[in-house]
């Protein structure tokens, strides 16, 4: 990036080991000040030793941790300028939502009158004005996980840690908190690390990502740059959806035998008449599998010089039944050469 932003955590050749698991396994990364970053992985990939690892709760094997310039070796954990958010809200039963959202406050010796108008803020702020009162089982998922949001918040913390918290939420849930959350981190200005396996909730939240494969980066860049220019095999795949067109079979295509990926939304299904063009790929083959999803349509075809490819289309104009009725048709594939995008083999890394 070339505009000069501070940064606000610095991971230089950090490792984690664990005998032989390489939780974490030399990564290296800046993350900036006030950013939305979040870590995307499959489950064991090391997202959750790196949030530990900021925090203080784990050490690294190797490598060192900075926190706005600041070395962390030797930093006890609550002395870190930072606050995390888990899956599993960790409130005090006992205590009241005000209460909860305030503990921090009260910790600090903050007076009370002081106390009660942040802690309203605070609420205020996770939209549950008026909540403060009730006790955490008198609430619902998605409001205990606003409550441990304000909690953590209250306290200004440089740095914001957050460990799949929508993960027990069911989905239209998740997919308005998300939104929510964004914007709670817009308003606060605060650098928040957001945890997930869920691929689409890191693209609609991140304002950069990383991508974790086996304790290692394997890309990192914007949501755009990561889904538009998959640069492993593994995020192609991890990463939405994608075909892979492995050497042989890509060399038929493109006369060149490199290995590529092609999502199958930019796949057109043409009649097998239409003219091709310059600038696009043409690929004749016939349909054999059809999958209506209601708001689009999978289909699976068959190319005629061997492999087949995932191509995915809106149901703007056609209904379940032409959808279906597709099944066996001959096709032309059409898709812009610019879509492919080349990928080093497996196990090769960019991060
Ligand atoms: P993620 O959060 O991406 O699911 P984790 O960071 O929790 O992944 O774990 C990464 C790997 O490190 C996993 O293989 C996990 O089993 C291992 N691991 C994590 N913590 C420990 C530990 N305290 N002892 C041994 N292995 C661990
Ligand atoms: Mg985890």
């Amino acid at each position: 990036m070339a505009e000069q932003r501070s940064v606000a955590v610095r991971f230089s050749h950090v490792s984690r080991h664990f005998g032989e698991v390489r939780a974490v396994d030399d990564v290296s990364l800046e993350l900036y000040d006030g950013e939305f970053f979040s870590m995307l992985g499959p489950s064991g990939s090391g997202k959750t030793t790196c949030l530990r690892l900021i925090a203080g709760f784990e050490q690294p094997t190797a490598g060192q941790i900075e926190l706005h310039g600041r070395s962390l070796v030797g930093v006890p954990p609550y002395e870190r300028d930072v606050n995390t958010v888990f899956q599993d809200y960790a409130l005090f039963p006992h205590m009241s939502v005000g209460e909860n959202v305030g503990y921090g406050l009260m910790v600090k010796r903050v007076p009370k009158r002081e106390r009660q108008e942040r802690v309203h803020d605070m609420l205020e702020l996770v939209r549950l004005p008026g909540l403060a009162d009730r006790k955490p089982s008198q609430l619902s998922g998605g409001q205990r996980q606003r409550v441990a949001l304000a909690r953590a918040l209250i306290n200004h913390p440089n740095v914001l840690l957050l460990d799949e918290p929508l993960g027990a939420l069911d989905l239209k849930l998740r997919q308005q908190m998300q939104i929510e959350l964004k914007s709670i981190q817009q308003r606060v200005g605060i650098t928040f690390v957001y945890v997930t396996h869920d691929q689409e909730e890191a693209l609609t939240m991140s304002d950069r990502l990383a991508v974790f494969n086996q304790g290692k980066i394997e890309q990192l860049g914007t949501p755009a740059e990561v889904y538009e220019r998959p640069q492993t095999e593994f995020v192609a795949g991890f990463v939405g959806v994608s075909n892979i067109v492995r050497a042989e079979a890509a060399r038929k295509i493109t006369g060149e035998p490199v290995s590529f990926s092609i999502r199958p939304e930019k796949i057109r299904l043409c009649p097998p008449e239409t003219p091709t063009a310059p600038d696009l790929y043409s690929e004749e083959g016939m349909i054999r599998d059809v999958v209506y999803l209601g708001m689009y349509t999978r289909y699976l075809v068959e190319l005629r010089d061997g492999g087949d490819l995932t191509v995915v289309e809106q149901n703007l104009q056609s209904t379940s039944m032409d959808a279906l009725a597709a099944k066996g048709r001959q096709v032309k594939l059409m898709w812009k050469k610019e879509f492919n995008r080349p990928i080093g083999g497996a196990g090769s890394r960019s991060g």
